[in-house]
């Protein structure tokens, strides 16, 4: 499985459509403070599927929706889309190319496809369950994370380790058949 591009737009700085590439081999973004590296980071975050808005630095979630500057007004919708070549099949799914959108509008309405079609967060979140991708896991590692790992509650700790072992799915649809 790999991640084969990003495409960002209307989103936190990145108000034009922006197209990443990534290429075989290791990537790295460089740029002076402030030119968006962290941003583009929690664009990936986002479109994988983020609920907090203080995990991407806002307050709400439209504070990720570009706000403007002093020369380009404010604009009304944040979308991301994330490609993977999954010809592998390491997410468990048939397709072999995924294309994951989100848009969030300033009016609070939002939505989620994969290849294009509508789906709801769950589907997304159990995409992604188990892979060592998810929104919790440790394939995106924020500065300060390490620490705040070794600091956690053991049975935080405890939830990390189920996640990186395979067994969160499992317990998290129990949990859901047990409630509905
Ligand atoms: P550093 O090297 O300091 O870590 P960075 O390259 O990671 O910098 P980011 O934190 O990604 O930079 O980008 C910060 C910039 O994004 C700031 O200029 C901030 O004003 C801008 N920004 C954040 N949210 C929005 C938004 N909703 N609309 C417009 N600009 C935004
Ligand atoms: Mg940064």
């Amino acid at each position: 499985m790999k991640l084969k591009s990003l495409e960002i737009s209307g989103f936190k700085s990145f108000a034009d459509k922006t197209k990443i590439e990534f290429m075989p081999g290791m990537t790295g973004i460089v740029g002076p403070n402030g030119s968006g590296k962290s941003n583009i980071i929690e664009a990936i975050r986002w479109v994988m599927g983020e609920q907090s808005a203080k995990g991407l630095r806002g307050d709400k979630m439209q504070d990720v929706i570009f706000g403007g500057t002093s020369k380009r007004s404010p604009l009304n919708r944040a979308e991301v889309s994330i490609v993977f070549d999954n010809s592998d099949h390491y997410l468990k799914t048939d397709w072999s190319e995924i294309r994951l959108t989100r848009r969030l509008y300033r009016s609070g309405e939002s939505n989620y496809q994969i290849n294009g079609q509508d789906v709801r967060l769950r589907d997304i979140l159990e995409l992604f369950m188990d892979s060592g991708l998810g929104r919790e896991s440790f394939s995106i590692i924020s500065q300060g994370r390490v620490e705040a790992i070794f600091n956690s509650k053991p049975e935080d700790r405890r939830a990390i380790i189920e996640e990186v072992a395979g067994v969160f799915k499992y317990k998290t649809n129990k949990e859901r058949a047990e409630r509905e």
